[in-house]
């Protein structure tokens, strides 16, 4: 299974190198760790994913706008944040290999080898007991499946109590007891365990006029906090109101694997709900049920998501929860949905002398809102939409397709204009189509190779419809309009062609669903 998986994997990624969604940064000098570029079709997906966002936040609702803050802020914004003292994680080198790890990760991978044998006890009790075996009953009996999930609970434990009360040594104790080694090498030989700031830091101005730290924004959210009152006045808005943003973040990640799925440069879109203090509960759960809808809309599997609700809370936060989806390499944290308290807004209060308060009216006093915040990762939407449309299949005729189903309103092209020849004024007439539809939605012009291999390189970048010109057109000014998914094909006038394919393919349709 976990092969499989990671044969999934493997192929989006060269799928996506190939058809022009992603490449590795900077290829010709062989690339740079956890850094990609998105090619000419990734950026269509990408800015499509970002659209539906934006809209179905800042256009559907009345009391939601948007800024577009600056990357570089004042440096004590981070300190008020927190993230200077604390966004760090504990690091571990092996000194033979010389190779990093995040301690956790060392120790979380420990726990899924133990995991793995009490799937193979499973899976081996399912084989003998067959029809008759009860999951539940073997696992909540089993001697050598109990055995292993004490020291999976013992584990965790310990390294809880270890990061929680930031004892590092402990941390690397707990390695060593458990004899883990190096992936890589082998090698148990390791250095102590320290925290790594994951900010990126860089100077301001020249070293001459006296250079400045600054940092590289770890995440969106703080550009929104700290412009609260500048939109709060600016734009009258009355508590309930949200402030929504999509841009770049930077985490100097320790590790940085699995694709698109952990960077170091990255793109998050997030909102910040402000709420009277008390409220913020009945908003998280409004919250909470408007982004799964959000998710589920598209249609990739209601299967593929779940809620994993947080039981350790971290020190800002009231409730907080991770929307995960089922991606090649399991389910993982894919948006994040948090009550923050007044957290933030109260240390930029301090840490600035300025007051971030609302005038409450009909209670007739200031007070400083709760926030309720959505934070969602645009590129880990874009790998969940990428290995959920993935398909490989045979068609009817017996041929091969690699197709990429992804949602109509969020792939790169909305349709393809092909004519059957190159030849007797097809081309010519096709171009007059084009020509109309290119005004509302990306189309692509093909007329190279039979028809069957361009409906082919159409499916394999998600091309929704296919828009086949033949000789019968030159007659009765008709087409075939292919759907991709089921490769059926509808003959219909090119009149009434703009607004079939607008209805089939606009982001209005999702929106209305929401
Ligand atoms: P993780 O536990 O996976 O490191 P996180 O809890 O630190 O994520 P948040 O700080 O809540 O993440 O950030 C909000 C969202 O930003 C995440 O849900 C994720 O989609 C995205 N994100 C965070 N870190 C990265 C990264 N290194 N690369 C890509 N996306 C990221």
């Amino acid at each position: 299974m976990a092969q499989q998986e990671d044969n999934l994997l493997k192929k989006i990624i060269s799928h996506a190198k190939e058809y022009g969604f992603i490449f590795p940064s900077s290829e010709i000098y062989d690339g740079l760790a956890a850094a990609y570029d998105y090619g000419q079709n990734g950026v269509e997906l990408k800015n499509n994913i970002k659209a539906y966002w934006w809209k179905a936040m800042v256009q559907l609702h009345e009391n939601i706008v948007g800024i577009d803050a600056s990357i570089f802020m004042h440096p004590t914004t981070w300190k008020a944040s927190g993230h200077v003292d604390a966004f760090n994680d504990p690091m571990i080198d092996n000194k033979d290999s010389k190779k990093r790890y995040r301690a956790d990760v060392l120790i979380e991978d420990h726990i899924a080898k133990i995991e793995a044998k009490i799937a193979k006890e499973v899976s081996k009790a399912a084989k003998r007991f067959g029809d008759s075996f009860d999951k539940d009953q073997f696992v909540a009996t089993n001697q050598r499946v109990l055995g292993y999930s004490e020291q999976i609970d013992s584990i965790n434990n310990q390294m809880k109590t270890a990061i929680e009360s930031d004892n590092l040594s402990d941390l690397k104790t707990l390695i060593e007891e458990l004899g883990i080694a190096d992936p890589v090498s082998g090698s148990k030989n390791w250095t102590d365990v320290r925290q790594f700031n994951l900010m990126f830091s860089t100077e301001l101005g020249s070293l001459a006029e006296g250079a400045n730290k600054i940092y590289l924004r770890p995440e969106t959210a703080q550009g929104i906090f700290v412009n609260f009152l500048n939109v709060q006045k600016s734009g009258r808005m009355k508590i309930p109101f949200g402030i929504a943003q999509i841009g770049k973040a930077f985490r100097n990640e320790i590790i940085a694997r699995q694709f698109i799925f952990r960077m170091r440069e990255f793109e998050q879109m997030e909102m910040q709900f402000f709420v009277k203090p008390g409220e913020e509960i009945e908003w998280y759960d409004r919250w909470k049920e408007n982004r799964i809808k959000w998710h589920k809309i598209l249609g990739l599997g209601e299967e593929n998501y779940r809620f994993h609700d947080h039981l350790n809370l971290a020190h800002y936060a009231n409730a907080a929860c991770d929307i995960e989806f089922n991606f090649p390499m399991g389910f993982k944290e894919l948006e994040g949905i948090h009550s923050r308290t007044d957290f933030d807004l109260k240390a930029h209060e301090e840490h600035s002398g300025k007051k971030l308060q609302f005038f409450d009216p009909q209670e007739n006093k200031n007070y400083v809102p709760y926030v309720v915040e959505t934070s969602i990762g645009l590129d880990r939407m874009f790998l969940a939409i990428m290995s959920a449309s993935y398909v490989e299949e045979t068609l009817e005729d017996g041929s091969e397709r690699t197709v990429m189903k992804i949602p109509a309103a969020l792939a790169p092209y909305k349709v393809a204009v092909l004519p059957l020849v190159k030849k007797d004024g097809l081309p010519e007439k096709a171009r007059e189509i084009i020509d109309e539809l290119k005004l509302d939605f990306n189309c692509q012009y093909d007329e190279k190779d039979a028809i069957g291999k361009r409906y082919r390189r159409q499916d394999a970048i998600g091309t929704p419809y296919a828009v086949t010109v033949d000789h019968q057109t030159l007659e009765d000014n008709t087409v075939t309009l292919r759907d991709r998914d089921s490769s059926n094909q509808e003959r219909i006038d090119i009149s009434t062609l703009r607004s079939r394919v607008s209805e089939l393919v606009s982001i209005t349709r999702l929106l209305k669903q929401l």
